[in-house]
């Protein structure tokens, strides 16, 4: 059995919300930043998807400026069809359009900025353009990429991948805030288990990650090691004993988490869960 990349994090967040999630089968109702989250990863991954198109279409030497308002366009289109695919789950979360592109268009647009920054200096130094500059043009990102394996239990989707002279470097996209220094655990467990998958889908040693917070436009690094495999790898068993258990896991003690838990009325309801308990596992 595989289990998703995310549920790592799931798992480290709160074990007992992870098991009214998977094995009393709660769903938590839809929140803004879920939402909002998903519409920026629908966003980059369209972003790069056009980016051949972009770059190919460079045809001659243009200023900085220039390439600038072409970038920033296209990327506010991409951000703007993203918003209008996800209509109907915005209005489920009482959040508007309008209010959906506010809150997003600000690192899009700096997004753009920086994308064509690096073209323009990639052009100044190597003086091409067209299907060579894309051909050249480094780093190459992946995005979406679909990773699985048999022997780590693991699947998942990293949201980026970016390809430098035969190395590959992931890249997690996440919103909300970040610590004050590095990532939070749970997302450096969930960068590790995405080396660890990339390592095997490309037999090639992968030696380090990013997450990206996005709200604050954050880029932590993060060195992988050799140790973060047996990291991974009891958390994978931990959770697989999880969702084979009978047993409700304690609460988180984090009145942080709680209070922002969407499956907190059930889960403090000891008659509901009860229950449940009968119902699904008995
Ligand atoms: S309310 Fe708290 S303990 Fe209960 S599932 Fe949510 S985060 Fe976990």
């Amino acid at each position: 059995m595989k289990i998703s990349v995310s549920l790592l994090s799931s798992y480290l967040y709160c074990s007992r919300k992870l098991f009214l999630e998977k094995v009393l089968l709660l769903k938590e109702p839809p929140k803004e930043s879920l939402v909002l989250g998903s519409i920026r990863h629908e966003t980059y991954d369209n972003i790069n998807k056009a980016e051949e198109l972009i770059v190919t279409s460079i045809a001659k030497k243009t200023p900085l400026a220039g390439l600038e308002v072409m970038y920033r366009q296209k990327y506010l289109q991409i951000l703007r069809q993203a918003i209008a695919n996800n209509r109907q789950r915005l209005e489920d979360v009482n959040l508007s359009m309008l209010d959906a592109y506010r809150r997003s268009s600000a690192f899009i647009s700096d997004e753009s900025m920086t994308r064509a920054s690096n073209i323009f200096s990639f052009i100044e130094s190597n003086n091409v353009f067209g299907d060579e500059l894309w051909q050249r043009l480094e780093p190459k990102i992946l995005s979406e990429l679909r990773v699985e394996s048999e022997t780590l239990r693991l699947k998942g989707i990293i949201d980026q991948v970016h390809v430098y002279n035969g190395e590959y470097v992931p890249f997690e996209l996440k919103t909300g805030r970040a610590p004050n220094d590095g990532v939070w655990p749970s997302h450096r467990v969930q960068l590790a288990a995405y080396s660890l998958l990339l390592q095997e889908h490309f037999k090639k040693p992968i030696k380090e990650g990013f997450v990206v917070y996005l709200d604050t436009k954050e880029k932590r690094h993060i060195a992988v090691n050799p140790y973060m495999k047996e990291e991974v790898t009891q958390i994978v068993n931990d959770i697989l004993a999880l969702l084979e258990s009978r047993e409700l896991p304690d609460f988180c003690h984090n009145e942080n988490k709680c209070r922002k838990c969407g499956l907190k009325s059930t889960c403090y309801n000891e008659e509901e869960v009860s229950n449940l308990l009968k119902v699904r596992i008995s």
